[in-house]
């Protein structure tokens, strides 16, 4: 029996690594011709300042719409698109529909709003990536303060190139830098003080239990202290009960993101929204 078992066990596997691997070769095609074919779309997700209650910026997120696989997650396209490199041309395509929109929404005379696009280490370690952005910037006409670039904790610890330099060379394009998944890397809290950055985002991770649990809330309270002692702004990631919003106002978090205000939503949707708050 254990015989059996152990070779149907192992056809098993060669069938699922098989289909793991034929999976991600159709999804490294469609990342290919994603831009070309428009299979490749934007939802941008609203963030809200919890002591004025209004928008003041949304998060840009890629989305992968596949005629045969349907709604691919960006958890596993992202890393199939960095491991080819394609993220390089998906990066720049996302970063500039961003300006085009926030531009044409500042047109619109909507009241300004900050865009944020994450960016991967990938781009980040690519040699043309500061000059990438500014001539985005310049191409879209965008004001530099209304974008900001998403960077995590790990892609800084990780990077090839000195971070600190990186930094700076994207303020002094006059853009916003936040840090994400603050508190799922390796930094110590001490590093914060150290690299240039506007925006600061806890982890979805912390915000979970943050009612339920005394020691994410003191987490949470001791990175929004020391963002705030640094005049760096903090957003709380993935808020999605009332509870948990009542903890995060009585710290004095600055800015909310997550299913309790709203999802990522289509370019109409959020214009609607706006048009509406
Ligand atoms: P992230 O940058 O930390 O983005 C936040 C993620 O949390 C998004 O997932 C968002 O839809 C989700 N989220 C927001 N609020 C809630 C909530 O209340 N509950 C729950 N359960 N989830 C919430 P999404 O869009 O699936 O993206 C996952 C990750 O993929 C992003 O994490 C980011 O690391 C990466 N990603 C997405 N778009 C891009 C992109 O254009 N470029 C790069 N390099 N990475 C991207
Ligand atoms: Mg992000
Ligand atoms: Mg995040
Ligand atoms: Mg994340």
């Amino acid at each position: 029996r254990s015989k059996d078992t152990g070779k149907n066990k192992f056809t098993m596997f060669c069938r699922n690594m098989e289909e793991e691997l034929s999976r991600n070769a159709q999804i490294l095609e469609i990342l290919r011709s994603a831009i070309s074919s428009k299979e490749v779309y934007v939802k941008y997700q609203p963030q809200y300042n919890i002591s004025t209650n209004t928008i003041t910026g949304f998060e840009a997120l890629m989305r992968i719409n596949n005629s045969k696989l349907g709604n691919i997650s960006p958890a596993e396209f992202i890393p199939i698109a960095e491991e080819s490199g394609l993220i390089i041309g998906l990066g720049e395509w996302i970063l500039r529909e961003a300006c085009t929109f926030n531009k044409s929404l500042l047109d619109q005379g909507f009241t300004p709003c900050i865009v944020s696009v994450n960016i991967s280490t990938v781009q980040i370690n690519h040699p043309d990536f500061v000059s990438m952005v500014d001539s985005v910037l310049k191409e879209t006409n965008l004001p530099p303060q209304y974008l900001e670039l998403e960077i995590t904790e790990s892609t800084l610890v990780s990077s090839l190139i000195d971070a600190t330099i990186l930094l700076s060379n994207l303020q002094n394009l006059g853009v916003h830098v936040s840090l994400d998944d603050f508190g799922t890397g390796y930094s110590s809290l001490n590093y914060l003080t150290t690299i240039p950055i506007n925006t600061l985002k806890i982890d979805k991770s912390f915000v979970d239990n943050i009612s339920k649990n005394d020691k994410d809330a003191c987490i949470a309270d001791a990175i929004i202290q020391l963002a705030h002692s640094i005049q760096v702004d903090v957003i709380a990631e993935g808020v999605e009960h009332e509870e948990q919003l009542i903890v995060l106002k009585k710290k004095n978090c600055d800015i909310v993101q997550g299913y309790i205000f709203s999802k990522p939503l289509l370019p109409s949707a959020l214009i609607n929204l706006l048009k509406n708050t």
